[in-house]
């Protein structure tokens, strides 16, 4: 007696203090009560098999029903069941002394979450729910008296002698006034659905008969029937569980399915499966992506011991995988602690390391076994390809053997290959090898014409992702740099030694470029003479690579960046010096045709590149039908 004294003058205000930080989602009493069953049957089966009871398992599904007229919440098991010797064991001191050590804790925590997890609090969450508690249980062992708890949620506690006759064990909450929206069919069905979908137990919902309201008699009062409801909800063995071997492609699709059933098929898959050093299983598939990348987030579901936890996987999952779905389970990932918590586990620090592990030797083998299959995916690969090489050193080291670089041939190179490649051909005159790519064949299609020409090779990076992925391959590839293929005229993409001279005397050119300056009548373009080859086009407009990287970025990323998100366009206008139209507009009788022709030739380019809209359209399109 001296001893329940002394524990409840410390626990007067556990009950508050559970409500209010144990768990932030009322609902989560649902996942402990049917838990503590499920582990309770799963106890009795291993002690049948272990010879230690000898009588009849029977049907050993768990039950979960409701009364709306009653206000209770039953979760029926025929595990082992408790003694009254036992309840005072496990549900009051161990619960109580935890709760003692918790309180005394808990008053300087900076962190309330951070010792919550480490106390065995579960079953103590139906006071969230319930004012009142009653437990009924009796004992598999031999000539057990049956038993029942009940507790208001405040440390008073009674145990008197039972009823019960079967073994197992009965929890009935009385569900309190602020939580009735849990006495309704669909919630705890939903409830149910979340996070017992694959316990390793039966669980039926509904099989006792539920009162439900069946509306008014002739004096206005309520009426009600029962109904009967029984149906399994749960499927105990997922595929996680088992063994790779015994599993076919269709039972990984149709796994799939099942978790994201408006889901297009996914590309392939990884099986997840080491217990040791520390145990994880799991299934993660790797999707089409879409573009909306925030939809897809956090679709991988983590479990432990087939218990639903959450579907926040952040920390667990390294950040490049978040776009992957599936599920892993692993009871080595401490539960309901804060975000610092978990990123400092060690465990959990070995979990995302032997994730991407896997991740990159599943890619690997796929890109050695079959390369053209692999290349035909890469369009969806190669954003977790990339997004992983920037954000983990350590996958950066694997994935660059099995990166794809695809060019506007839709030819595919791995890194080393596309620097054999382009090795001769686009070598500068510093020795710097300059990679060419585009962002939008469409809009940069004269560039890429012009590139082609010179037998340059040019690179499709049009992913948003790619951005940030030019710049990390650029630090990391030796002597290499990337330019955007309309980033400058051709003759200065790759700095040769031969480059045509500008045939223009000094006065020309001088003349010319005060007829574009004239022509343009726009400061944010700078206009330049350059002696290009006649084939080229008359006019380029080009922005410089670094500049438009920032603005990309800006974009993108925000931050720091931001600042050059503001800065307005500024383009350069290359006039190809040595183009006959520059001769002619030279030639023209008088300025006034001269600045017109000028302007022609600049709005020929802004055309080329869709940069020409609006007003600027309609003036060219009424200009050129006068030159006509
Ligand atoms: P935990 O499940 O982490 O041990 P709980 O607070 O959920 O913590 O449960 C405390 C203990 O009460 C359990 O370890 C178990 O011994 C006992 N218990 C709870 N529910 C049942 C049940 N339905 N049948 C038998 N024993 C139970
Ligand atoms: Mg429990």
């Amino acid at each position: 007696m001296q001893e329940k004294g002394t524990i409840s003058i410390h626990t007067e205000n556990i009950f508050p203090i559970i409500k209010k930080f144990l768990y932030s989602d009322h609902e989560i009493f649902l996942r402990e009560l049917v838990s503590n069953a499920v582990d309770a049957t799963q106890k009795i089966k291993r002690l049948a098999t272990l010879g230690q009871y000898a009588g009849e398992l029977g049907d050993l599904t768990v039950e979960v029903s409701f009364d709306e007229k009653k206000k209770t919440i039953t979760i029926s098991d025929k595990g082992l069941g408790m003694t009254a010797e036992e309840i005072k064991k496990y549900i009051n001191q161990i619960a109580f002394s935890g709760a003692t050590e918790f309180v005394e804790k808990f008053k300087d925590a900076k962190d309330a979450n951070e010792i919550i997890g480490k106390f065995g609090l579960g079953f103590y969450s139906a006071f969230m729910v319930a004012k009142n508690v009653e437990i009924h249980t009796l004992s598999y062992q031999e000539g057990s008296e049956p038993a029942i708890w009940t507790c208001d949620g405040s440390t008073e506690f009674e145990i008197k002698k039972g009823k019960k006759k079967s073994r197992g064990t009965d929890i009935i909450l009385h569900v309190n006034e602020d939580s009735v929206e849990f006495l309704d069919k669909w919630k705890l069905q939903g409830i149910l659905d979340k996070y017992c979908k694959f316990l390793p137990i039966p669980i039926k919902f509904g099989t006792k008969s539920e009162s439900v309201e069946d509306g008014v008699d002739d004096k206005g009062e309520k009426k009600w029937k029962s109904v009967e409801v029984d149906n399994i909800l749960n499927t105990t063995a997922p595929i996680w569980t088992k063994s790779p071997s015994d599993l076919q492609d269709e039972d990984y699709l149709a796994f799939y399915k099942s978790l994201y059933p408006m889901s297009e098929d996914p590309l392939f898959w990884i099986h997840l499966n080491v217990d040791y050093p520390f145990n994880l299983t799991g299934v993660l598939y790797f999707p089409k992506v879409k573009n909306d990348f925030e939809l897809q987030r956090n679709k991988i579901k983590l479990f432990s011991r087939q218990v639903f936890i959450t579907d926040e996987v952040k920390d667990i999952v390294p950040e490049f995988l978040m776009l992957l779905h599936g599920v892993i389970d692993s009871p080595d990932i401490p539960l309901n602690v804060s975000r610092s918590f978990l990123q400092a586990d060690g465990n959990v620090k070995k979990i995302n390391n032997y994730i991407t592990k896997k991740v990159a030797d599943k890619l690997s083998e796929l890109f050695k076994k079959d390369r053209k299959a692999y290349e035909a995916k890469w369009n969806d690969i190669g954003l977790f390809v990339k997004y992983g090489m920037i954000s983990e050193e350590k996958f950066y080291e694997k994935g660059k053997e099995f990166t794809l670089l695809k060019n506007t041939k839709e030819e595919y190179f791995t890194l080393d290959e596309y620097r054999e490649k382009v090795l001769p051909t686009q070598t500068d005159k510093s020795e710097q090898l300059v990679y060419l790519y585009s962002t939008d064949l469409k809009k940069q299609d004269s560039f890429i014409d012009s590139a082609l020409k010179k037998e340059y090779d040019v690179l499709v990076l049009d992913s948003p992702i790619d951005n940030h992925f030019i710049q990390h391959i650029e630090s990391k590839l030796e002597k290499t740099q990337l330019k955007r293929v309309d980033s400058d005229v051709v003759e200065k993409l790759i700095q040769k030694d031969s480059t045509y001279a500008n045939l223009l005397t000094e006065d020309q050119s001088k003349s010319v470029k005060e007829l574009f300056e004239k022509a343009i009548a726009n400061k944010t373009y700078t206009v330049d003479i350059e002696g290009l080859s006649p084939e080229e086009m008359p006019v380029t407009i080009t922005m410089e690579e670094w500049m438009r990287r920032m603005k990309d970025m800006a974009q993108t990323g925000g931050g720091p960046m931001s600042f050059y998100g503001s800065l307005p366009d500024s383009y350069k206008v290359a006039i190809n010096g040595n183009h006959p139209l520059v001769d002619k507009i030279l030639k023209a009788e008088n300025e006034e045709s001269q600045v017109k022709l000028a302007k022609q030739a600049f709005d020929l380019a802004l055309l080329s590149q869709g940069l020409l809209t609006g007003k600027d359209l309609t003036a060219f399109v009424k200009r050129s039908v006068e030159l006509i």
